[in-house]
Formats: C-alpha cells, sequence, structure tokens
C-alpha cells in the first residue's frame, strides 16, 4: 500500500500546523509562573517548573519528530518505516503523522529500552487517541 500524493500533502499540511502550535508564542505561561513565584511556596513553584521543563522537553522532541517527517516527506520516504523500511499504515499515520516507525518496530522499540529508535511520547500519544 503506497501513500499517495493528495494525501501527503494532507499529512505534511498537519505536521505544519502541529509544529506551528508547538512553537507559537507562549509567554504568558512563563510569565504566570514568575508572577506566583512571592505567594506561592517554593517546593510547589519548584514543582511546576519541573512540569514545565518536562512538557518542554516533550515537545522539543515532537518537534524534532515532526521536522523529521517533513524531512522525509521531501525526500520521498515518508511513511516508510525507519527500522525495517515497510509501510507504515495510513491508520497510524492519521492518528500520528511524525510516525517513524510502523507499529510492530514501534512495539518491540517500545519493549525494548536504552537506545530508543523512536522517543516515549509518540506512543502515548498513541494510546490516547
Ligand atoms: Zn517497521
Amino acid at each position: 500500500m503506497t501513500i499517495r500524493h493528495h494525501e501527503i500533502e494532507h499529512f505534511r499540511r498537519e505536521l505544519e500546523a502541529k509544529r506551528a502550535e508547538l512553537t507559537g508564542p507562549r509567554d504568558a505561561e512563563g510569565i504566570a509562573i514568575e508572577r506566583a513565584a512571592d505567594s506561592v511556596d517554593e517546593v510547589v513553584l519548584a514543582n511546576e517548573r519541573e512540569l514545565v521543563v518536562e512538557r518542554l522537553n516533550r515537545e522539543a522532541n515532537l518537534i524534532r519528530q515532526i521536522a523529521g517527517a517533513l524531512e522525509r516527506i521531501t525526500t520521498g520516504e515518508y511513511g516508510i518505516c525507519l527500522e525495517c523500511a515497510g509501510p507504515i499504515s495510513a491508520k497510524r499515520l492519521t492518528a500520528l503523522p511524525w510516525a517513524a516507525l510502523c507499529l510492530s518496530c514501534q512495539e518491540s522499540a517500545d519493549r525494548e529500552p536504552g537506545e530508543p529508535a523512536m522517543p516515549r511520547p509518540s506512543s502515548s500519544i498513541l494510546e490516547a487517541a
């Protein structure tokens, strides 16, 4: 099964929209945390910072995956598993347009920790979808 051209265009738009969403302005959040500094317990504040940092890391990861997917669109390798070179199903790409691995390779990557071919966040997103 090959992904058709208009489908790739669709995924490209999805990827670009998602990236724009992730790289958009987020000043309000940082300001809110700074402002809370006077009234909130130091520990709570540190906790909150940690959560924000964690989320930003996750998002940075996702942005990298999106950039990789957009690059694969350019090189004509989009929808092809990086691990086994098999096709990634359209259903999987619809749920996860930046998927770099087919489902079975992703599953074995998830099972084997260390050197993940793909970072964790994607699988939790897949489960939520
Ligand atoms: Zn595969």
